[in-house]
């Protein structure tokens, strides 16, 4: 049995790739739901801290209201822990590794039968819309999109009336400095695991469900 691996694995650590507003996030969420596995998003993670006003959060805001990336260093301090801590879990990893140095890190910090890649690959245009367009509320946390699920009225959660809230992280701006460093830094990421055992890719560029329902037939190959 999978559990039989030595003490330093995990059960499965899935990756999924893809672009910033890709829908990994939505994806991630409803996978877990199904198959039971731990979801540990980076950016959730991060975002908690800022939240916080941690000192690491407080050093963590800088860097991403500028549209920037944490530095390698201490995202891996975050997720290394994380991963020796959580020894014989299946692991689903959203945000991680966002450049070649992370999955080099990542690669050096896993066993790499057990790590599945799995990449939702969506167009730029897209993309974009599913970025500028993303607002949520504070209060319940809805999340809406004003292409493509907006809500009844502009700007008002339609389940408590709250006023939306669009992420600083969500600007245009920011959002063009955010692609930009993907395809300079990210894309990479996905040539390094098309080389290693176990890589999948999704289209994502349909209906999250349809998406949905793809990713679970990859995932079904390797997890029960
Ligand atoms: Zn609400």
């Amino acid at each position: 049995m999978a559990q039989q691996h030595s003490s330093s694995s995990n059960r499965y650590l899935i990756v999924l790739l893809g672009p910033p507003g890709g829908g990994k996030g939505t994806q991630a969420k409803k996978l877990v739901e199904v198959f039971g596995m731990r979801h540990v998003s980076v950016g959730d993670m991060l975002r908690e801290e800022v939240k916080k006003g941690s000192e690491l959060g407080n050093r963590v805001k800088v860097i991403m209201a500028a549209g920037e990336l944490v530095s390698d260093e201490l995202v891996g301090q975050i997720v290394g822990s994380l991963i020796r801590e959580k020894t014989g879990e299946t692991i689903l990893l959203d945000g991680y590794p966002r450049n070649t140095v992370q999955a080099e890190f990542l690669d050096s910090i896993t066993d790499g039968e057990s790590v599945y890649a799995v990449n939702i690959s969506v167009e730029e245009g897209q993309v974009i819309r599913r970025l500028s367009g993303r607002r949520f509320c504070s209060e319940c946390g809805k999340i809406y999109n004003t292409y493509f699920s907006p809500p009844v009225r502009p700007g008002i959660c339609d389940d408590c009336g709250t006023e939306l809230l669009r992420r600083p992280d969500d600007r245009e701006e920011v959002i063009a400095e955010r692609m930009r460093v993907y395809r300079e830094q990210t894309r990479p990421v996905i040539d390094f695991f098309r080389s290693k055992t176990h890589y999948f890719e999704v289209d994502g560029n349909w209906e999250p469900q349809a998406v949905f329902e793809e990713l679970c037939q990859v995932v079904r190959t390797f997890a029960s």
